[in-house]
């Protein structure tokens, strides 16, 4: 029988497994705690419990793990980049950046990615498997581990798409914001998507206060289909009645996101139609400059062009940033770092 992996259990299952192997609730709460709050690795190290309770437990269980393979830390700024070897022999990254507001924690939430994006090197091996919710978790530790020092913010915009990988992606958002765990408010989580519309009304109707980015990266429906897949199911329309919903069920500003691709999505009618899509939603606009890729023979606009468009939605009355550029000599873009080493090994 295959072992139950304790970490992938949110707190009420945790709870009600003692339960069912007839040992007393608060254990429950122990472990998670053992697990969420203090990282512990090793059911041996639990020394609350009694020698027979730690036997019981690790012949029916194990805590799932994952070791980091290399870290790359940016010359430029103190990003630093992880590449993560899982238990079954795949690999992923995370990004940790240091913002004003504290260190933030992007992790990836599968092993590569079935959406296709064509400027996206995270999609190019297609999409492996879903990671489970311990293999989110324990980014955020070997992280906190690793640095020393708590994360404050966590943003799913690694490898994946979130909404793809829904059932483990709420079970990971329940464990990391337990207040027997690592505590983390929702407010400071961001969950990015290239606009599953049917999974955003169910995140809108779980009612958590997470921000939702929704990556558009083009106005206009036929240029979204040629760069985007997922856009040949989905309508902007449909996505932008979708974002409305989720701001009226959870009251947080949505946030659009478009990567800026020269000569692609960068014209005056892309700015206008942006203008006029986005002109009544509740929203924030983060221009990305396009991070290029082999695979895409694209490149980003100057960066006058980049801060024209901006100062042009500005005026228009629409929030706008230029995503800061985070560790750009370490391999930026998604999904860069771990295709690099599968190409390549460690160099
Ligand atoms: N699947 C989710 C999260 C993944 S990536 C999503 O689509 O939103 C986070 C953001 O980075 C997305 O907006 C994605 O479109 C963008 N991105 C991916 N590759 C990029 C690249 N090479 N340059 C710039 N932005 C990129």
């Amino acid at each position: 029988m295959r072992k139950v992996q304790f970490n992938n259990l949110t707190y009420d299952e945790l709870v009600d497994f003692f339960d069912s192997i007839g040992e007393e609730k608060y254990r429950g709460q122990q472990l998670f705690a053992f697990l969420h709050k203090n990282n512990g690795k090793s059911i041996e190290n639990l020394s609350t419990f009694s020698k027979g309770l730690r036997d019981k437990l690790s012949n029916i269980g194990e805590i799932n793990k994952i070791t980091i393979l290399k870290r790359f830390d940016s010359k430029i700024d103190e990003t630093k980049k992880y590449l993560f070897l899982l238990e079954d022999g795949n690999i992923i990254e995370s990004v940790a950046m240091r913002y004003a507001h504290g260190l933030t924690a992007c992790i990836s939430t599968q092993v590569g990615c079935r959406m296709g994006c064509r400027f996206c090197a995270s999609t190019k091996g297609g999409l492996i498997r879903n990671l489970y919710p311990s293999e989110m978790v324990n980014q955020i530790y070997s992280i906190e581990e690793n640095l020393n020092e708590k994360i404050k913010n966590i943003v799913l915009m690694g490898s994946g798409e979130p909404l793809d990988n829904y059932e483990n992606v709420l079970r990971f958002l329940d464990i990391i914001h337990h207040k027997w765990g690592h505590n983390i408010s929702f407010r400071n989580i961001t969950l990015s998507t290239c606009g599953i519309v049917p999974r955003i009304y169910d995140l809108a109707d779980e009612g958590l206060p997470i921000t939702l980015s929704l990556s558009l990266h083009s106005p206009f429906d036929g240029l979204r289909k040629e760069i985007m897949p997922i856009a040949k199911r989905y309508s902007i329309n449909d996505i932008i009645e979708a974002c409305k919903y989720y701001y009226n069920k959870t009251k947080r500003r949505i946030t659009i996101e478009y990567t800026l691709i020269e000569g692609t999505n960068d014209r005056d009618e892309d700015l206008k139609e942006l203008v006029k899509i986005v002109g009544d939603l509740n929203c924030h606009v983060n221009l990305i400059p396009l991070n290029p890729i082999e695979e895409y023979n694209k490149n980003r606009p100057s960066s006058k062009s980049i801060e024209k468009f901006s100062s042009a939605l500005a005026k228009k009355g629409i929030p706008v940033t230029i995503r800061r550029e985070m560790g750009s000599d370490i391999n930026a873009a998604c999904g860069q770092l771990r295709r690099r080493f599968i190409d390549n090994g460690l160099k």
